[in-house]
C-alpha cells in the first residue's frame, strides 16, 4: 500500500499492524531459512476481491456488494492461511470478473505504469496482476473464467496458471459463469505459483464440480523427467494476421528454445478456434444472467436509497440500475435474450455445441485421452503432450487506444484464452523476451506465452513452463 496506493491494485487491504504481528510470529515459528522456496510459510499473499474472506469485505468490485462481508473464508483462502500465508488484501478486478483491462471496477481502473506511460493492467485479475509485478506480495489468487488471470499476467509480464477446471475448490468463490470458473495464480516466479498450487490443489466436499479423489489419483502426479523429449504442438489456427510483430517473434523464439532443449514441434489444427470467442460471449454471460439474479437487494446486496419498485417497476430496478456497472448491465441483457424462448435454439443451443467442438478438437490433438471421458482409451500416438501458442494477439495496450473501446473490441483480447477455458483445461502464461538480448530492455519486450495441456496435466504444464523461464 504506501508507496503504490496510486496504483489502486487493492480494494481494501488489511492494516499495516496486523501484517507486521503476523509476520513476525511466521518468522519468530519458523525461520526463513529452514522455509522451503516453495512454501507459502510466512509469505503475503493478495486475495483477487471476488473469493470470500471473512476478516475484509468482498465486493467483487461491483456497487451492488460494496458493504458486502462474508461470514466465511473461501475454502482456497481456508488452504493458503493454513499452510502460513499472510493474506494483506483484496485486488481490484473488473466487476464480477467481466471486462479484459481492468476498467469496470466500482472502485476505479487498476493503474499499470510503463516507462512510456499506462497501459492496460489485464483483467479481470488485473489487482491480483499488479500487486504481484510491483513485488506487493509473492503471490496472489486470481479467478478465470475466460482468461483473467492469464491475460493480466501475459500484460503485466508475470505468470498466470490457470489449473484444470475442478482442481481448486470455487466454495466461497463469487460465481460468474460456473460451468468455466476457476480459481488461479499469479505469481514472479514458479516456486510461488506452485507452492499456492500445492496447497490448494485438494478434493472439497463444498464445491459439487470438485474432481473426486478417484479420478484425482488417475492424474499425473509428477511432471515427466527433465530429460524426457515432450512433442510440443503448435496450433496453426493462432497464427492470425493481427498477430502483432512482437508476440509471433517471441512465439518463434519459444518454439526454438523448447526445440533445443531437446522436444519436437508439431503443427496442430483446432479448427473450432475461431468459433471459440462467440460461443464463450454467449455462454458466459447466459451463466451470469442467471448468477447475478440473486442480487436483488433483499437476497443478496445494498438497496439503492430511497424507494425502489413503482407501478410499474419491480421492487429492485432502481437497486439493479444503481448497483451494477455498465458491462455488467450489458452481460445480463446478453444473457438474458439468449436464454430467452425465442433466441436459446439459435444462441445458447448453437454456443453449446460449439463448446463440444472445441473440447474434441483438444482431445483430437492432444497423445493422452482425456481422463474424464475415457480413462481407458488408448494414447494416441501421433498426438502431442501439450500445446503452445500466445496468450493474447497483442502486448499490453495503452490505456488511451482502450479507453473509447467498443465492448466488441475489448472481447477480442480472449480469443486465444477462451479455447482452453471452454475445454477446463490447464493452461499458464508466462512472459517469454521476444530476443536473446533479454538484458537490453529498450531493445527486447517480453509477451506471455501460453502452454495448454489435456485435462488434468496440470504438473506437465508447470514443468514445461520452468523451461521457458
Ligand atoms: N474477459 C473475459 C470476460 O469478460 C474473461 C473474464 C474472466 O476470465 N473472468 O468474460
Amino acid at each position: 500500500p504506501g508507496r503504490y496506493a496510486h496504483l489502486n491494485a487493492f480494494v481494501n487491504t488489511v492494516d499495516a499492524d496486523s501484517i507486521n504481528a503476523r509476520v513476525a510470529t511466521a518468522v519468530n515459528s519458523s525461520p526463513t531459512s529452514n522455509v522451503d522456496a516453495r512454501s507459502p510459510h510466512g509469505r503475503l499473499i493478495a486475495i483477487k476481491d471476488n473469493i470470500c474472506t471473512a476478516d475484509t469485505p468482498t465486493t467483487a468490485a461491483s456497487g451492488i456488494l460494496k458493504k458486502f462481508i462474508s461470514p466465511y473464508d473461501a475454502t482456497v483462502v481456508r488452504q493458503v492461511r493454513e499452510a502460513g500465508a499472510i493474506v494483506v488484501g483484496k485486488t481490484n478486478m473488473d466487476e464480477f470478473g467481466m471486462g479484459s483491462h481492468n476498467i469496470h471496477s466500482h472502485f476505479g481502473r487498476t493503474k499499470y505504469e510503463q516507462k512510456d506511460g499506462d497501459r492496460s493492467a489485464g483483467g479481470s485479475s488485473g489487482g491480483s496482476a499488479v500487486a504481484v509485478a510491483t513485488g506487493q506480495c509473492w503471490a496472489a489468487l486470481g479467478t478465470d473464467t475466460g482468461g483473467s488471470v492469464r491475460l493480466p499476467a501475459a500484460y503485466t509480464g508475470t505468470i498466470g496458471f490457470k489449473p484444470s477446471y475442478g482442481l481448486l475448490s470455487r466454495w466461497g468463490v463469487i460465481a460468474y459463469a460456473n460451468s468455466l470458473d476457476t480459481v488461479g495464480i499469479l505469481g514472479n516466479n514458479m516456486d510461488s505459483v506452485e507452492g499456492l498450487f500445492d496447497v490448494t490443489n485438494e478434493y472439497d466436499h463444498q464445491d459439487p464440480t470438485s474432481l473426486d479423489s478417484s479420478t484425482r489419483s488417475q492424474l499425473l502426479t509428477e511432471g515427466p523427467a527433465p530429460s524426457k523429449s515432450l512433442r510440443i504442438g503448435v496450433p496453426m489456427d493462432y497464427n492470425i494476421s493481427t498477430l502483432d510483430p512482437t508476440v509471433r517473434k517471441a512465439w518463434l523464439r519459444s518454439l526454438r528454445l523448447l526445440q533445443e532443449r531437446g522436444h519436437s514441434l508439431h503443427k496442430v489444427q483446432l479448427p473450432a478456434t475461431q468459433h471459440a470467442l462467440s460461443a464463450y460471449y454467449v455462454l458466459a454471460p447466459a451463466e451470469a444472467s442467471s448468477n447475478l439474479a440473486k442480487y436483488d437487494g433483499i437476497r443478496y446486496g445494498s438497496r439503492a436509497e430511497g424507494k425502489d419498485g413503482t407501478a410499474d417497476s419491480v421492487l429492485f430496478a432502481k437497486t439493479r440500475g444503481e448497483g451494477f456497472g455498465p458491462e455488467v448491465q450489458r452481460r445480463i441483457l446478453l444473457g438474458a435474450f439468449s436464454l430467452s424462448a425465442q433466441a436459446i435454439d439459435n444462441y445458447f443451443i448453437q454456443a453449446q455445441k460449439v463448446r463440444r467442438l472445441v473440447q474434441q478438437d483438444f482431445d483430437k490433438a492432444f497423445a493422452n485421452p482425456n481422463p474424464l471421458l475415457n480413462s481407458q482409451a488408448e494414447v494416441n500416438v501421433n498426438g502431442v503432450d501439450v500445446l503452445l501458442c500466445p496468450t493474447a494477439p497483442t502486448l499490453a495496450p495503452r490505456l488511451s487506444e482502450i479507453q473509447n473501446q467498443k465492448p466488441l473490441q475489448a472481447y477480442m483480447n480472449d480469443v486465444f484464452t477462451v479455447p482452453a477455458s471452454l475445454a477446463g483445461l490447464p493452461a499458464i502464461s508466462v512472459p517469454v523476451q521476444e530476443d536473446d538480448n533479454a538484458v537490453d530492455a529498450e531493445r527486447s519486450e517480453a509477451a506471455g506465452m501460453q502452454i495448454i495441456g489435456q485435462y488434468g496435466d496440470d504438473k506437465l504444464v508447470l514443468d514445461l513452463a520452468k523451461q521457458l523461464l
